[in-house]
């Protein structure tokens, strides 16, 4: 894999393909984009492509692995609602279950 610009990593473009689908952007997390770069030798074997982040404000330039986003992803959901119910009523959340029964609440859950 060879740098070219601040944000742009340049491999085989079968490589960056197969990158493109397994890695994220380190600083938004947004996906990576492929583009292909034309070659001397005009083989379609040996183009190159050119992967980056497909958000083109973003100026990250190292990639983190499509598991690890979607773990952080998970473990900031968890923290959210955690913190959501342990700030409600300092925050004056409004409780979205308050007056329902049992029975809607199992309702809405699909039972
Ligand atoms: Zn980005």
């Amino acid at each position: 894999m060879e740098e070219t610009t601040q944000n742009t990593q340049v491999m085989h473009r079968e490589d960056a393909r197969v990158f493109a689908n397994r890695y994220r952007c380190s600083v938004c997390w947004g996906g990576l984009v492929c583009d292909v770069i034309t070659n001397d030798i005009h083989d379609e074997n040996y183009l190159n492509a050119s992967v980056h982040c497909s958000n083109p404000e973003c100026t990250g330039s190292d990639f983190v692995t499509a598991k690890y986003v979607e773990k952080r992803r998970s473990e900031n959901d968890s923290d959210f609602y955690e913190a959501k119910r342990n700030l409600k009523e300092a925050l004056g959340l409004p409780d979205p279950n308050a007056g329902k029964t049992a029975d809607q609440l199992l309702h809405e859950l699909g039972f």
